[in-house]
């Protein structure tokens, strides 16, 4: 069959089995896989042999479960067409957290369609995307009983808790993610429409910082005014870590940051990007951010900091008179290149610690962190998937973007492999990932399914590493 026509075959075969796609995908959503919770360590194990199960029974037969220190990591690998390149694609099968569980619409492990979207947690981040790759995979191996390039799977089951694991997992096995390609499906389109490849993620660093002033609570009639209120320390502290601009006071912050060069910021400005929609999509009253920069550049291109979380003292209903023992906050800071979270993450601690008064102590934990990766996409793999997506989504261009959060794999793979990496992404920025009511765009599945089929067709044209 001339090999124009294979293709189409493949993508009229997407086409009829449409809904077969999302009543198959509504099961793995139901799979609680929270990563982060240990009650579901049962749940997120059961997700990894589901799609264990799933790659054997679309034809991909070698296949692995790798037990971590924390939840396995699901490999496999289609390695039949000697001679052809090799691409390894990527995706996570773990799932934020669900609460605030009140505000879900239907319940988040219990997938339900409604006006062309499958609400559910994970049908976007990451379950959605990986599975668009499994059922161009299967569509393919149907129709011809081939591909037309060796594929290797990796999917990790702890993206949403830093990828802890993962750098191990990838140094003890170097030789099977080899590859002449990574495949990245786990960032959003800029807009509806407008398919888009990122090139760049900010990295992270996330603090825990405790404040204590004395050894239990305390009544405020009988130690207010003369003990020290370790509440009233932390509001202090915190309050110290950015000026009235939003410029962030760690000593050294900005030292290694990259600045944006003047052609990135002429094509980002060119971008159909509409910042009424980020208030539309948010419900956020007005945009604020650093001066001197655009929104996107804000959200891509600079760092930032912002408190996560504060908790201490007495927070049911009614009154209680009390000077709390301890006081808490959470704190997350993107990361742009080459500011290193490591370093950063030092800096940020021995200021919190700097700014505690006499009374009290500081302690700050280090929760995870995570790298940031740039490409300035000038490899011609880019133009290979950039026709892919064109032809999937029936469109005549796409969009170059960066994405203002981390996904720490990517620097990990690229930094090894020295190989591109494609970070192609079905969602769109409005699918409440992360939130109550996260939810796909059916017709975005679709087509990234079909894109993703159009995509191994364009990659067996890559040089392979021999
Ligand atoms: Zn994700």
């Amino acid at each position: 069959m001339p090999k124009e026509r294979t293709v189409e075959t493949v993508i009229d075969h997407i086409d009829r089995n449409r809904d077969r796609y999302v009543r198959e995908l509504i099961e793995l959503v139901k799979i609680p896989s929270i990563s982060s919770s240990s009650k579901h360590r049962l749940d997120v194990r059961r997700c990894a042999e589901y799609l264990q199960h799933e790659l054997e029974r679309i034809g991909v037969r070698k296949t692995r479960l790798f037990e971590t220190d924390g939840h396995p990591v699901v490999y496999a690998e289609w390695t039949e067409n000697a001679g052809a390149p090799t691409v390894l694609i990527y995706g996570h099968y773990d799932v934020q957290p669900v609460d605030p569980l009140d505000q879900w619409v239907t319940p988040p492990f219990e997938p339900d369609v409604r006006n062309g979207r499958l609400y559910g947690r994970g049908s976007v981040d990451d379950k959605g995307q990986v599975f668009a790759h499994l059922k161009a995979v299967e569509a393919w191996l149907q129709q011809t009983g081939t591909l037309p390039l060796n594929l290797k799977f990796l999917f990790e089951g702890e993206e949403e808790i830093g990828s802890a694991n993962l750098d191990g997992f990838l140094r003890d096995n170097a030789a099977l993610v080899r590859s002449d390609c990574v495949v990245v499906s786990d960032t959003p389109m800029l807009a509806r429409g407008l398919p888009s490849i990122c090139y760049g993620l900010r990295g992270l660093a996330y603090l825990q910082v405790d404040v204590r002033a004395c050894a239990s609570d305390l009544h405020s009639g009988s130690f207010g005014g003369v003990i020290g209120n370790p509440l009233h320390a932390l509001v202090h502290i915190l309050d110290q870590l950015k000026d009235q601009s939003g410029r962030i006071r760690v000593p050294g912050f900005y030292d290694k940051v990259l600045p944006l060069e003047s052609d990135e910021r002429a094509a980002l400005a060119a971008l159909p990007f509409v910042e009424q929609q980020v208030l539309t999509d948010t419900g956020a009253q007005a945009l604020l951010g650093e001066e001197g920069y655009t929104t996107l550049e804000r959200l891509w291109a600079r760092p930032t900091l912002d408190l996560n979380g504060i908790w201490g003292g007495f927070i049911e209903e009614g009154a209680k008179t009390v000077i709390p023992a301890t006081a808490h906050a959470k704190l997350s800071m993107r990361l742009v290149p080459e500011q290193d979270p490591a370093v950063i993450s030092t800096a940020a601690a021995s200021y919190l610690r700097s700014l505690a008064p006499a009374w009290a102590t500081v302690d700050v934990q280090v929760l995870h962190g995570g790298q940031s990766w740039y490409d300035p996409h000038t490899d011609p793999t880019f133009d290979l998937a950039a026709a892919a997506l064109c032809k999937g989504f029936g469109v005549e261009r796409i969009a170059y973007i960066r994405e203002g959060g981390s996904i720490p794999f990517v620097r990990t793979i690229a930094d090894a492999t020295h190989r591109p990496c494609l970070l192609i992404g079905f969602g769109l920025p409005d699918e409440c990932a992360h939130a109550p009511n996260e939810w796909l765009d059916l017709d975005n599945y679709h087509k990234g399914i079909r894109s993703s089929a159009y995509l191994y067709d364009e990659l067996s044209q890559l040089p392979t590493l021999g």
